[in-house]
């Protein structure tokens, strides 16, 4: 069996020019721009990259982003601050703290201080808890963007065995939640599972989240099987890798996403996709078939 390739690039290009027009629209019939407020504390490199990715995103279908760069020291005091300022702001529909956050700062009461109404990227308690519900406003973005292939390329997941591998507040674990919502069965596997390939091989889905280059080989996967590959690992050459053996895998499986150009694409759509939303819900659309409280 040769695995059929998940173009997840083409898949984000698609959405996004579905959003972008969904903007425009927003725009032109009830004078309402979605805005997105990222908010970096410090200078890490990687974060920096990612939050001009997110803001290029934004440009690029039409949201308004506004960068808020606080230096690494700054007090806690000034980011509740500048988050309150920001959930007061009618014309801001979503904010992102870029994280990790300095030592200093408890991110959990960063966190909790955005409104639910604002949460983009699904983790403040209130959504995370909605998760556990299916009720969530905002299902956080790598997941659903995991979701929104798996739906994408048809795939069935009513009924279904699906196995996760990883454990992650951000990525493993509201993933087997959101999958479990859609009827799957669901298996969550962790660094101190014994024996992982016991559990692999009884996936019809395996979404692998774990940072762990190869750590999936052809062996562990049974014939016909979906994989999504979540893991974004660099290696010593500069290349990037998932933590799927593509290779291998790809003779086994029915249909696999790659790393780079898989899921990777998918988690700053989905971000667009949750501010245009808020900014949609603002104006009173409310669309259930639409991704949240069905789509989930
Ligand atoms: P994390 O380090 O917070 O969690 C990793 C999880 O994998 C943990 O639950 C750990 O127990 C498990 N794990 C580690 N080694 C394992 C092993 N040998 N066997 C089984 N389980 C093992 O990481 P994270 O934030 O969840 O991210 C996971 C991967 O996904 C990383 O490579 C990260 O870069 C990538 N990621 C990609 C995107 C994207 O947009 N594509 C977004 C977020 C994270």
């Amino acid at each position: 069996m040769t695995a059929r390739i998940i173009d997840g690039k083409a898949v984000a290009r698609k959405l996004r020019a579905e959003y972008g027009a969904r903007v425009e629209q927003l725009a032109s019939r009830h004078g309402v721009r979605p805005g997105l407020a990222v908010i970096l504390v410090g200078d890490n490199a990687a974060s920096r990259v990612y939050v001009r990715n997110k803001v290029r995103a934004c440009e690029e279908i039409g949201i308004r982003s506004e960068l808020i760069a606080l230096p690494a020291d700054a007090p806690e005091a000034v980011l509740l601050a500048e988050i309150d300022r920001l959930n007061a702001d009618s014309g801001t529909h979503g904010i992102l703290v870029q994280l990790p956050l300095p030592g200093h700062i408890a991110m959990r009461r960063v966190l909790e201080r955005i409104s639910v109404d604002k949460d983009v990227d699904g983790f403040h308690l209130y959504n995370v808890g909605g998760l556990m519900t299916g009720t969530t406003v905002f299902p956080p973005c790598t997941p659903f963007g995991v979701q929104k292939l798996l739906e994408h390329e048809r795939v069935e997941i009513a009924g279904r065995n699906v196995v996760v591998v990883g454990a992650s507040n951000i990525v493993g674990k509201p993933t087997a939640m959101m999958l479990m919502q859609k009827d799957a069965t669901v298996c969550i596997c962790h660094k101190l599972t014994r024996d992982l390939a016991q559990f692999t091989l009884l996936a019809d889905i395996l979404v692998v989240a774990a940072g762990v280059p190869n750590l999936i080989v052809p062996q562990m996967v049974r014939t016909g099987a979906v994989v999504i590959d979540v893991g974004i690992n660099r290696l010593a050459d500069g290349s990037i890798t998932g933590d799927v053996d593509f290779a291998g895998v790809s003779r086994k499986a029915s249909l696999i996403s790659p790393v780079p150009g898989g899921v990777g694409p998918m988690t700053v759509t989905m971000l667009l996709f949750n501010t245009l939303r808020s900014a949609e819900r603002g104006v009173g659309i409310v669309d259930e078939t639409d991704g949240l409280l069905a789509g989930i």
